[in-house]
């Protein structure tokens, strides 16, 4: 037992030296532009509550709603003790919504991804990921034990090269069976903000007869029509086998989904362990799902869109004012990429000393010597937020001018 415990403060030792260590900072407050930490009030540039949803009156209600109805839990897997109604609502809604002939949600986004990826492809398959995304997908992959490839970030010629590759070791596979090969990419980038030229990668995905997945994470709520997603905005949805995306983040709910043909859905509810083997969510989760889906396509949710993409515009612009190098928008993610752990860490306690929480982005969350700053905006934000946050920025910009990375 003593050697157990002393291993692990070993471990911990590492990773403080290695300004990698974290530690849960608890929060006494709904989440909002505005949340406290320890006794004191906080502006939060945090959160992917990109619409404010989390904690609007409609999302409240429903989730009220639902308890009231259908009680606190769900009782066990959908498969086993009966699948609750507020499950099948948001399902509907979500595949109405994304257009697909259905959806299928799961506990967690990360959950959607694991259960899905294993479902599709296994051993003998190849799997081809964009170098950066998200750990939900790499871990899928890997456990899945289908040869796993990576081409480098957004590189079309890269991606190529590894479909290429696949493509001959699917034919030399072919006397067992056909390798199936799947590719998978976000469409916006979560800790860049950058997003992933989708008609590219759909063009050569159909070049070389592979499936494609798009996780739409970051994009859902935020771009295309009503806040569908990237993929709709650049008109290739309907040529994705599978989209995938989140109902923790823009959505304002929790739990993960799946959309596309009701032939994927069906084969996902027989196959995706972590569907099958795991209770279902709480129906309020599901519930609150459905109402910020349905306000996402209200002329709220265009207010809400247009407001927080001004925020989004002011806030690049006096940054970058004021010397710091940020990202432009591609999307709600503003990373500011400053390198070095330690000094990442230190500018961020800098900010929540001025109660401004801005969290420091480290590995394994993202490559070594890539820290960053990672803003985050949200509907429920003020350009007066913003101009707190830019003033707290320049300040520090002017006391730490030596730490910056070029
Ligand atoms: C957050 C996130 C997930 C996981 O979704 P959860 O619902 O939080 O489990 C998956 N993919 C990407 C790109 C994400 O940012």
């Amino acid at each position: 037992m003593n050697s157990f415990t002393d291993e692990l403060n070993r471990r911990l030792t590492a990773l403080r030296e290695q300004g990698l260590h974290r530690e849960l900072r608890r929060v006494n407050s709904a989440q909002g532009p505005r949340i406290e930490i320890g006794g004191q009030t906080h502006l939060n540039f945090s959160s992917n509550d990109y619409l404010g949803l989390a904690n609007h009156p409609s999302l409240k209600t429903a989730a009220v709603k639902a308890v009231e109805k259908y009680g606190a839990g769900a009782g066990a897997s959908r498969l086993i003790c009966g699948s609750l109604a507020p499950f099948h609502e948001l399902e509907e809604t979500l595949a109405a919504f994304k257009k697909t002939e259905a959806a299928l949600t799961f506990a967690t986004g990360y959950a959607a991804a694991l259960g899905t990826l294993t479902a599709l492809v296994g051993k003998g398959d190849v799997v081809i990921l964009d170098k950066l995304v998200h750990a939900s997908i790499v871990d899928a992959a890997k456990l899945s034990g289908a040869k796993l490839r990576i081409f480098d970030h957004n590189d079309l010629n890269d991606l190529e090269d590894k479909l290429k590759w696949a493509d001959q070791f699917s034919k030399a596979e072919s006397a067992k069976r056909k390798a199936e090969i799947l590719v998978v990419t976000e469409s916006i980038f979560s800790m860049d903000g950058d997003a992933a030229p989708l008609r590219e990668i759909v063009a050569l995905k159909n070049k070389y007869d592979a499936w494609l997945m798009v996780d739409e994470a970051h994009a859902t709520g935020i771009f295309g029509k009503n806040g569908r997603g990237l993929a709709d905005e650049l008109g290739v949805s309907s040529q994705i086998e599978i989209q995938m995306g989140t109902l923790g983040k823009a959505l304002g709910a929790s739990g993960g989904y799946i959309c596309g043909s009701r032939a994927l859905i069906d084969f996902l509810v027989n196959r995706a362990r972590s569907f099958i083997f795991s209770t279902a969510p709480v129906p309020a989760a599901a519930a609150a799902a459905t109402a910020g889906i349905q306000l996402l396509q209200t002329e709220t949710g265009d207010q809400l869109r247009s407001k927080v993409w001004n925020l989004a515009n002011l806030l690049e612009h006096s940054v970058q004012a004021c010397g710091w190098n940020i990202s432009a928008p591609d999307s709600l993610i503003m990373p500011m990429i400053i390198g070095d752990e330690s000094e990442t860490l230190y500018l961020s306690k800098q900010l929540r000393e001025q109660n401004i929480f801005v969290p420091a982005i480290r590995f394994p969350t993202v490559a070594r010597g890539a820290a960053r700053l990672r803003i985050t905006l949200t509907a429920a934000h003020s350009a007066a937020d913003v101009s707190e946050l830019v003033a707290a920025l320049a300040r520090l910009k002017s006391e730490t001018s030596h730490l910056e990375s070029p």
